[in-house]
């Protein structure tokens, strides 16, 4: 190994690195320039805090100095994680706050240059590892609100949160596009359009970076690129995609959300086209630096970097599979190995010149230029005093306004829904009903969701229901099937909540997608009594129904988190007038998948009648009356790389308000390349009072119709074709001529 240049900080000395006032690259040429090569390897080490593998016993937030000492000192770790929620034994807020103090004060106070560690958590959905934080629904529930201000609120709130608890690192947004209900974080994802979840991952992604709380935190794009395209629906398996549907269809979210500014991109676990992600120069490279521009750090995913030797068998040794990875593009690797192995393989892969020591000179950069951004240098502490009063209940009516919108009602069949206020007895029935752990789904408190033995905080669908029924109403919790029978003969209604087990990652797999046998019957024999009966379905993804198609109401909830219960409440008697849109494909048969709207033509069935969703994308009912009435565009010609701007004329003939989505679809009447037969292009969600008319003013960037050209597998860049463009809002058209 060259001899590495390295000025050590002297006693008395003030060098510029510290300096608040220099600018960030002065202030990172001066720190990169004292460090040795061992203290540069460790920045680009990430280790957790649970394993600190053969490091040291960590034990619920109690660390031993020789622990402390061999991971931030002696191999200088720039990174430490609480990976699935681990934390201090009693999880209070302030606990964590103090283990994460704890940990940075050491790496502060005796690492050699003082350098400060980025804390990394997964707050998906609120500050989900921390017992009595706000849970809000899971992404997939976010994603059916339509609503980026919203999602850019619940994004803030979770990142203020986080910030109270000392961790300046949040691994979210998932930014996947998820079309395979098979697979186990399909949950974890806005949807299956690359538009609505692109522009709602942008959101998370100002919101958790500007939110404005005890300390900044970054964001992060994961799982970079096509993590959801499980070959065989599977987590973590490879997929080959065209590089046509790479660039038009799996692409455009994370790129939206890294024009969004976020500071972090983590590197999908599953392999592409043959190569595994962590290891593609095309994709760390070529797509997101060179392409994209994007100067932020890139991180693995779990023990990825060992998986490119250990799993996917592209490289022979340890060296080798961390060269290959750095020389990708890599900047941090996630729970490498222990921090000594990281570092001995690291220096084994230079000795044998596979990785260059400008290289690690670049990824180092990286990591400290986020440090100063992030201020880490000047705050790297919290006051863990105020945790508790920081996070505990925070922001709960945020949390209920997004559970409410997030709510897609998708059968009301004779207006069963909402619930008369004259209904004398109302049966609540099924499983989940009262079932606080598995309504929040995985990612909470534990990894797996919410440990046995704890009870999250919040609000059942039973519960909600007794709060928010009128006092003439009696409801009645019917705990079996027989006795849900029995009760729901003189019942005015029975609503039979049904759904599936919180789970995370590939024990949330499912090859089969469907409401269990045991919840199918029972819906079925309620139905057969002939007394009105609603369905709420508590699930991360569109279940096949089956038997439990067809009640007269239908309630998609999905996790709604910790205030869920009582947003399916305030839906179910009207004091919220229902507005989530279906952001996925609700299959009729599990042999249909993988299901999304985006369907080809084809020449012996329409695109439309290959689509045979049960609910389709874009799905959901209201308790009033909305019309589309017209679109308009501002001219009939535009450039190839011109916005095209459009005019909708919408109103709600109801005497309800409530909020509307206005979605506008494109298709293209001939076209080179196949063109799916509707294609989201612009949307918004408006307010309109009853009997109120608005026009909403949308546009199309080129962006959004270009596609790959060429035959096969696509040529190269995308490209906007000439030629006519139609535009579909509700039953109405415009065409523009792209010239
Ligand atoms: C997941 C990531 C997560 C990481 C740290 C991995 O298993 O794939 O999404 O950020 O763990 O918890």
């Amino acid at each position: 190994v060259a001899a590495v240049a390295s000025v050590p900080a002297q006693a008395g000395d003030n060098p510029t690195y510290t300096n608040p006032n220099a600018p960030i690259d002065v202030r990172v040429n001066d720190l990169l320039h004292r460090m040795t090569l061992d203290e540069k390897i460790g920045q680009m080490d990430q280790i957790s805090v649970v394993n600190m593998q053969g490091d040291c016993q960590w034990s619920g937030g109690a660390f031993t100095e020789s622990c402390l000492n061999n991971v931030l000192v002696k191999n200088a770790a720039g990174s430490v994680l609480s990976g699935g929620g681990a934390g201090p034994s009693v999880n209070t807020p302030e606990n964590w706050a103090t283990m994460v103090n704890t940990v940075q004060q050491y790496a502060v106070k005796n690492s050699r240059l003082h350098i400060p560690i980025l804390y990394g958590v997964d707050a998906v959905h609120g500050h989900n590892n921390v017992l009595g934080a706000t849970v809000f629904p899971q992404e997939i529930g976010m994603g059916s609100t339509w609503d980026p201000s919203l999602v850019k609120d619940a994004g803030a709130s979770t990142a203020r949160a986080v910030a109270a608890t000392g961790i300046d690192w949040n691994f979210a947004p998932v930014t996947d596009i998820a079309r395979d209900q098979r697979w186990g974080r399909y949950y974890e994802t806005f949807g299956e359009d690359p538009l609505l979840s692109g522009t709602l991952a942008a959101s998370a992604v100002k919101g958790i970076q500007d939110a404005g709380g005890a300390k900044n935190v970054a964001a992060t794009v994961k799982h970079f690129a096509g993590y959801g395209e499980p070959g065989n629906g599977h987590d973590r398996v490879p997929g080959d995609v065209s590089l046509r549907y790479l660039q038009d269809t799996l692409l455009p979210s994370y790129k939206q959300a890294i024009d969004a500014g976020a500071k972090t991109v983590m590197v999908n676990s599953g392999a592409i086209n043959g190569i595994p992600a962590t290891a593609s120069h095309y994709l760390l490279t070529d797509v997101l630096r060179k392409q994209w521009g994007f100067d932020g750090v890139v991180v693995s995913d779990w023990q990825d970097v060992r998986a490119l030797q250990t799993s996917y068998h592209v490289a022979a040794d340890y060296p080798e599979a961390i060269a290959k990875a750095v020389n990708a593009g890599l900047d941090m690797a996630m729970e490498p190995y222990d921090a000594q192995g990281w570092s001995d393989g690291l220096k084994a892969a230079l000795q044998r010149h596979l990785v260059s020591v400008s290289r690690i000179d670049q990824s180092v950069r990286r990591i400290l230029t986020l440090k100063f951004r992030l201020g880490l240098f000047e705050h790297p502490y919290v006051d863990a005093s105020k945790a508790d009063s920081r996070v505990l209940g925070a922001d709960t009516g945020l949390a209920r306004q997004a559970a409410d919108e997030s709510q897609v009602l998708l059968r009301n069949d004779g207006n069963v829904l909402p619930i008369s206020r004259q209904a004398k007895k109302i049966v609540v029935a099924g499983s989940y009903a009262d079932d606080i752990n598995d309504q929040v789904g995985g990612w909470t408190v534990g990894w797996q969701g919410v440990p046995d033995g704890v009870t999250l905080p919040g609000t059942t669908v039973l519960q909600g229901i007794k709060k928010v029924a009128p006092s003439g109403t009696q409801v009645v919790q019917a705990k079996t099937a027989e006795d849900a029978v029995t009760q729901a003969q003189d019942a005015d209604l029975t609503v039979v909540v049904v759904g599936e087990k919180a789970a995370a990652e590939g024990s949330a797999d499912s090859p089969r997608p469907e409401l269990s046998a045991d919840q199918q019957a029972l819906v079925k024999s309620l139905k057969a009594t002939g007394k009105p009966v609603v369905t709420v379905v508590l699930a991360g993804r569109p279940l096949v129904l089956g038997d439990a198609d067809g009640t007269q109401g239908l309630l998609m909830s999905w996790l709604p988190g910790s205030e869920g219960g009582n947003a399916v409440a305030d839906v179910l008697f009207g004091a919220v007038n229902p507005s989530g849109r279906l952001n996925v494909s609700w299959p009729k048969d599990i042999g249909n998948e993988p299901m999304y709207y985006q369907q080809l033509p084809g020449t012996n069935a329409g695109p439309e009648s290959s689509y045979d969703a049960d609910y389709p994308f874009g799905a959901g009912l209201s308790y009033t009356t909305y019309s589309f009435d017209a679109i308009k565009a501002g001219s009939a010609t535009a450039r190839t790389g011109d916005t095209v701007k459009l005019k909708v004329d919408v109103s709600n003939s109801g005497d309800r308000a409530g909020d509307l989505v206005v979605p506008v679809y494109v298709s293209q009447p001939s076209s080179d390349v196949l063109a799916p037969s509707r294609k989201l292009v612009a949307f918004t969600k408006v307010h309109l009072d009853a009997g109120q008319s608005r026009t909403v003013a949308l546009s199309v960037p080129p962006s959004e119709l270009a596609v790959t050209p060429g035959d096969i597998d696509g040529a190269g860049k995308q490209q906007v074709a000439a030629g006519p463009y139609v535009f579909t809002a509700g039953g109405h058209t415009v065409t523009v001529t792209m010239k």
